[in-house]
């Protein structure tokens, strides 16, 4: 086997046409007029397009939401009988039409890329990561960083850049949340059914595609599965094979589960099975990318490649460096993997067997020598010869962490640089903006997205149109609300009284602030409570009242975040706070669509400087929403005195100091700055209204594309 570097064959030879996948997985046959309803299905663009996600609402309104908007499913569901009406109903068949010519143009059309970058028509840049959410069907994330990685994915296909993405494919994926009667989170698993998922197995020959890597004492076999995300294809990998003993095909069960040996199996599958599923399918990327250090033995296999072919140790490491780049995408420990040097002795003993001249030389590419742990992080920094962290003082936080890494140079010379996170527009603006936008902004807005300039148009929009899009989100978000909420107690068993009077919770025109996230302790969820009497008063204004809605997963092993879900239920149990204060169950995108186009605050409130970035602020920036965050991760690069408002200094203070400055400066805010803007209503709120559009017009081009601009253009 050698490695072919010509340019005929690094972008896979899976070729894929996408016009004929007419059937459904169990070749279940669709009408012939309207069959390409499969393609729209196993494309995850129809998550970004309205019409099509409306189209899908159209077959069956009832079971789309059961299915958890998941068209596959839905699909499968609908009758012969329903399928057969559906094509011969004119109106239909119209919206069909249209929807189909938008994917086509879409899927064939011109881009940036390939306009700006002709010349770089060599480039397949290959997205390794644990996770990628793109969208509730496909359960395949746990939060910022998948989401991320999902938003990146989309971003790449909108803008023509060659992508493959390479993840994992969980068959009970992270977990679904409950809240119980008494506040505590119970976390669920399923098993979902790979055949009614937007997903389809690589076929070769007929039969699903797998590769194998070795294990110590035995081979894991592994089947691969693609996603369509617009024009790119991401690949997951599953190890749940017939050939595989009953542990091994547990390997793939569950996202950020089981042990430290788990973990390490899952990356060791990630990243050397990626390798292997990526060759297997004939793609040799010119750019690999590690998002976050569970991909990093990515570059390990690539080595072997490389030393195989009898390149010397050093050399082989410098040529993967060339091609490799890195994104860290957290100060805090827990996002830093570490293994025992046994452990991965024991792990990687095929390839270090194989390998043995140089074992000692591939484990100290992830050795820390302080603790005498192997680090993905280190092995991932000793592979990449670009990293990056995930906002402006992200990177000076890293570049701090790991200058001792780098032999004691000084921190601003350390070779770590930054990319601020960004999120997908398509993805996250209501679509009752994007029509407003289409008919004030030019109308090659979306295309020019990033351009600052048009944005400025946004002034020109009647205030009355921009509140009237806003409280309608705001209504939309409510009764979301009150039906998480009544499901919550149905289910908890409570009297007929307590789950009627959830129709009452929630005032539409009172000042609403949502607050989102993975209950990790670092983001103080909790931190609004830490005086309940100021908060009472504010709460409980008669003329200008304020609500909170709090949502979010803590990981089931974090005992001290579920502490945190269980304060939160406890103080919205509270006589002052019922109906006023209200914790939703089982955040999930589609829960995060509705609150950052829904609420008119978006409150954020990490230890600085541990929110390496923050996303959900940048979604809720996307609608309007404006921030009212610690000025870390992105927001101190966003903030700009007048597009939110910020919470507590730029300074490092200790985490006491913080909690005392950061608790005042919140219920300051609100008190002097907030309330009474939002209050300042004759007919409208229109200072208010105004703040929206400078939040908007400024943020907007910040925040969109990712970055891929700055890093396509270096
Ligand atoms: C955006 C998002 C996150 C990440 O939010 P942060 O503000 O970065 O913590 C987590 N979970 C879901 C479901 C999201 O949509």
């Amino acid at each position: 086997m050698g490695i072919q570097f010509d340019a005929d064959h690094h972008k896979g030879r899976e070729y894929v046409n996408m016009q004929q996948a007419t059937y459904l997985q169990d070749k279940k046959l669709l009408p012939p007029n309207i069959n390409r309803l499969s393609d729209l299905a196993y494309n995850l663009w129809f998550s970004w397009n309205h019409d099509a996600l409306e189209l899908f609402a159209r077959i069956d309104p009832v079971q789309w939401k059961q299915s958890g908007h998941n068209p596959v499913r839905l699909l499968h569901e609908a009758s012969e009988s329903q399928l057969q009406q559906l094509s011969e109903d004119p109106d239909f068949l119209q919206s069909y039409q249209q929807v189909i010519a938008q994917f086509d143009d879409y899927l064939n059309g011109s881009t940036w890329f390939r306009e700006k970058h002709a010349d770089r028509d060599y480039v397949q840049i290959a997205y390794f990561s644990a996770e990628f959410g793109f969208h509730e069907s496909l359960p395949i994330y746990s939060g910022g960083l998948g989401i991320l990685a999902g938003d990146h994915a989309k971003s790449a296909s909108d803008l023509g850049i060659p992508l493959v993405g390479v993840g994992l494919l969980y068959k009970k994926g992270y977990f679904t949340q409950k809240i119980d009667a008494s506040g505590s989170q119970q976390s669920e698993h399923f098993q979902y059914d790979f055949t009614k998922l937007p997903i389809q197995p690589v076929l070769q020959d007929d039969h699903q595609l797998t590769i194998s890597i070795d294990m110590p004492g035995r081979t894991i076999t592994l089947q691969i599965w693609r996603v369509h995300v617009g024009r790119n294809i991401i690949y997951l990998l599953d190890a749940d094979h017939e050939a595989n003993q009953q542990a091994d095909k547990d390997l793939t069960a569950q996202l950020y589960g089981g042990n430290q040996d788990t973990r390490i199996a899952q990356e060791i599958v990630l990243g050397i099975g990626g390798v292997k599923a990526l060759r297997a399918i004939h793609y040799y990327p010119n750019v690999y990318h590690i998002n976050e250090g569970h991909a990093a033995f990515l570059t390990l296999e690539r080595l072997k490649e490389l030393l195989q072919l009898g390149l010397p140790f050093h050399v082989a490491v410098e040529t993967i460096r060339s091609a490799t780049v890195f994104t860290t995408h957290t100060p805090v420990p827990a996002g830093h993997d570490t293994f025992s040097i046994q452990m991965v002795e024991h792990y990687l003993s095929p390839m270090l067997q194989e390998l043995s001249r140089y074992k000692q030389d591939i484990i100290a590419l992830g050795l820390d020598h302080h603790t005498g742990q192997f680090n993905m992080t280190y092995l991932a920094m000793n592979t990449a010869g670009m990293r990056n962290g995930v906002s402006k003082l992200h990177g000076q936080v890293s570049r701090e962490m790991f200058k001792e890494f780098h032999g004691h140079l000084d921190a601003n010379e350390v070779p770590i640089s930054s990319i601020t996170n960004g999120v997908h527009l398509d993805t996250w603006t209501a679509p009752q903006w994007k029509e407003l936008l289409e008919r004030f902004l030019p109308g090659t807005w979306k295309v020019e997205q990033a351009n600052k300039h048009q944005w400025q148009q946004i002034e020109v929009i009647p205030d009355e149109s921009i509140w009237k899009v806003h409280q309608h989100l705001k209504d939309a978000l409510i009764r979301y609300a009150r039906h998480n909420l009544m499901e919550q107690r149905r289910r908890n068993s409570e009297s007929e009284e307590r789950i009627e009077e959830v129709r009452q919770y929630l005032n539409p025109k009172a000042l609403t602030i949502g607050f989102a996230r993975r209950f990790a302790t670092y983001k103080r969820a909790n931190l609004i409570f830490n005086d309940l009497y100021r908060l009472k008063k504010i709460v409980n204004d008669p003329e200008r009242p304020v609500q909170f809605i709090f949502a979010g997963k803590a990981h089931p092993a974090d005992y001290p975040g579920q502490e945190l879900i269980r304060e939160i239920y406890r103080v919205s149990q509270m006589k002052e706070f019922l109906g006023k204060i209200v914790i939703l169950e089982n955040y999930d995108i589609t829960m995060a669509r509705f609150l950052v186009q829904g609420v008119d605050v978006w409150l954020n409130n990490p230890r600085r400087p541990l929110e390496a970035s923050g996303t959900s602020g940048q979604k809720a920036a996307m609608n309007g929403v404006l921030n009212f965050s610690v000025l870390d991760g992105w927001w101190e690069e966003g903030y700009n005195g007048t597009n939110g408002w910020a919470i507590g200094s730029t300074g490092n203070a200790d985490w006491a100091t913080q909690e005392k400055e950061n608790t005042e400066s919140i219920y300051q805010t609100l008190q002097k700055e907030i309330i009474p803007l939002f209050y300042n209503q004759g007919d409208l709120p229109h200072q208010w209204i105004s703040r929206m559009k400078r939040s908007f017009n400024h943020l907007v081009p910040f925040l969109t594309h990712i970055g891929w601009y700055r890093i396509t253009q270096s």
